[in-house]
């Protein structure tokens, strides 16, 4: 049983290092995705805001037109001066041409604000083209560098699924199933542990003396009555200290 534990360990950090490579590429596509986002919402504002600036511009074109038309018929009213024959006609030509230049001014005003909103949004629409083009610039090579690294990741993947493969031949079918069943309830985690100091490393439960003792003979594969991990019996855990130095 301890040459067992011995490669079932071996296999448990295969797994490790496979579970570890499959989170880092499942992040970065991840993040991939959440820059995609955001871009995609910069997209459609800026989308929405061309839009409006069209209708902002349909809108001070009219009222450009508008201010021709109303200066031809304020000409019209200024000729009409020639034909009066009288104060009263010589009263309703002139309030007819102070009305078509009041309105011609209230026109330019607006035709005046209209402007100055085309400008506004014409330079927001700018910095916004500038920022998105730089975001998808950025995306890019992002996707880019990630496609590369996710290439590499899924080579070493094949290469320790097949070391894995070749160990779990090794290993008895009991074992190995106790392992994966074990590993399925607690993904990502070890589900192979040492017992030392009388306790369970993964759970920190003291161990029934009998159990610490079986688990020192390693004739048969014990585990933690608490945690349910498989348990393999190690004599000290060097301290800290003492790691570094070795
Ligand atoms: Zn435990």
């Amino acid at each position: 049983m301890k040459q067992q534990l011995k490669l079932l360990r071996q296999l448990q950090e295969l797994d490790l290092e496979k579970d570890k490579l499959e989170e880092r590429i499942g992040k970065d596509r991840e993040r991939l995705q959440s820059s995609s986002f955001v871009l995609e919402g910069l997209s459609s504002d800026l989308e929405a805001q061309r839009e409006q600036l069209e209708g902002t511009r349909g809108l001070h074109r009219s009222k450009r037109l508008e201010v021709e038309e109303t200066q031809g018929r304020l000409n019209d009213a200024k000729n009409k001066f020639h034909g009066v024959t009288n104060s009263r006609e010589y009263a309703a030509a002139e309030r007819e041409v102070e009305g078509f230049k009041k309105s011609i001014s209230q026109i330019e005003e607006e035709v005046g604000q209209l402007s100055a909103a085309i400008n506004e949004a014409e330079s927001q629409i700018s910095e916004r083209e500038a920022k998105i083009a730089e975001l998808r610039r950025e995306l890019d090579e992002d996707q880019a560098s990630i496609e590369v690294a996710a290439k590499e990741i899924q080579d070493r993947a094949t290469v320790i699924s097949n070391q894995i493969t070749a160990l779990g031949k090794d290993i008895q079918a009991p074992v190995i199933g106790r392992y994966r069943f074990i590993r399925s309830r607690r993904p990502g985690q070890r589900a192979v542990v040492s017992a030392s100091d009388g306790a369970c490393t993964g759970c920190f439960m003291r161990l029934p003396p009998q159990l610490y003792i079986e688990l020192q003979r390693g004739t048969k594969l014990e585990t933690c009555q608490n945690c349910q991990r498989i348990l393999y019996f190690e004599a000290e855990v060097k301290s800290a200290d003492e790691s570094a130095i070795s």
